[in-house]
């Protein structure tokens, strides 16, 4: 028997982990067929994929495949003309992806800080921190609660203003009815394993314009359309049949994941006792990428405490703001940013959760809770 560096008080528990990718023998099937036909790089299943996501998740408008929502997001700033000069509006509560990408293309992205209730940004702070260099709004959908697309979108069309929706963890979600991704400039979409739905890797933008979208193809294929007639200077940032195949399987089963999401999500917040649950705002569908609970004590020793006495997986997301990490170094005054980096603790929620899994999960949280822990 080898020694775990965690010790459990119950070894006889399996641990349920933070989140967990489902992977099912048909994407096992779908990967099979593409390696069958031997057309392996980006062809007609990028092309389907493209087609199907854009009718199940943005309300029909075009989408581009890319490798990564990390490309995805800087391809949209490339294409949308965002560069050296102009000022990105940006929360510092989010991963580190999404300053890097205006940083990428030259920009400066200005962090601001985030409302303490959907932990999104803060319109009011948008709205302060606009300069005549701003170029655009890239509000992040943390956790899977979209941002608040009314205010932002109103704060942008008074200055002409672009909207860049990092839409990386908030598949499917809507605020005022609408889908993110659906109403803004361009949007993007993650497809790692963790997020709610998963292409192995891989990213989607969405766009509002044709040519928008014709400069993202071209970015993402070295600049071509016609091979060897490159017309502008582009990437390699092209999804793989490979890839396109598992997203195509998941997407079929992404809504419906998502409503168990939400399931697992109603039952958390009505059965947890001594944290601080999500609320979700009136105008808003939460798809619940992250059920993120606020641990105003000693969060990091309720982690360990939660994983070691009952088995329960948990993550920080984020535990040091992106504006303070050593690759941007800045010292700025955001309270509501540094409150959440010390509080956030992030339970399991993912759709296969059982419900004795749920009752372990609601057993540890309320007898740490109420333990004063
Ligand atoms: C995951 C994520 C990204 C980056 O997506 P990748 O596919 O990992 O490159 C960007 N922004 C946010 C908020 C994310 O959660």
């Amino acid at each position: 028997m080898t020694t775990q560096t965690t010790e459990t008080t119950h070894p006889e528990l399996e641990l349920i982990p933070a989140a967990k990718p489902l992977i099912g023998q048909d994407e096992r099937r779908a990967v099979d067929a593409v390696l069958a036909s031997g057309g392996l790089a980006q062809g007609p299943e990028v092309a389907a994929f493209e087609h199907e996501f854009g009718d199940v998740l943005v309300d029909g408008r075009p989408v581009v495949a890319v490798n990564s929502g990390t490309a995805a997001l800087h391809l949209a700033l490339v294409a949308l003309g965002v560069g050296p000069g102009d000022e990105v509006i940006v929360p510092s509560f989010t991963f580190a992806a999404t300053a890097n990408a205006v940083r990428l293309v030259g920009a400066t992205p200005v962090f601001v800080d985030i409302d303490p209730i959907t932990y999104c940004v803060d319109p009011a702070a948008v709205r302060r921190a606009v300069t005549p260099a701003t170029r655009a709004l890239m509000p992040v959908h943390l956790y899977g609660h979209p941002a608040d697309m009314t205010a932002l979108s109103a704060i942008a069309a008074e200055h002409g203003l672009l909207v860049i929706e990092d839409a990386a963890q908030a598949h499917g979600a809507r605020w005022a009815g609408a889908r993110v991704g659906s109403t803004s400039d361009a949007a993007a979409f993650s497809l790692y394993p963790t997020k709610n739905m998963t292409a192995g890797e891989g990213g989607m933008i969405s766009t509002a314009s044709a040519g928008v979208d014709r400069t993202l193809r071209l970015l993402r294929n070295q600049g071509m359309e016609q091979r060897y007639a490159n017309e502008v200077i582009g990437f390699n940032a092209r999804m793989s049949d490979i890839h396109a195949a598992i997203g195509r399987v998941q997407l079929g089963k992404v809504l419906s994941w998502t409503a168990q999401r939400q399931a697992n999500a109603a039952y958390l917040t009505r059965e947890l006792r001594g944290v601080v649950t999500p609320t979700v705002h009136a105008a808003a569908e939460h798809v619940f990428h992250q059920f993120v609970v606020r641990v105003p004590e000693d969060r990091d020793g309720f982690a360990e405490a939660l994983r070691a006495e009952f088995a329960v997986g948990s993550g920080v997301y984020y535990p040091t703001p992106v504006h303070r990490l050593p690759s941007f170094g800045l010292e700025l005054d955001l309270p509501e940013t540094e409150r959440a980096a010390g509080e956030v603790l992030a339970l399991p929620v993912y759709p296969t959760l059982t419900l004795a899994q749920l009752d372990r999960i609601v057993e540890g949280v309320n007898t740490l809770a109420g333990a004063g822990r």
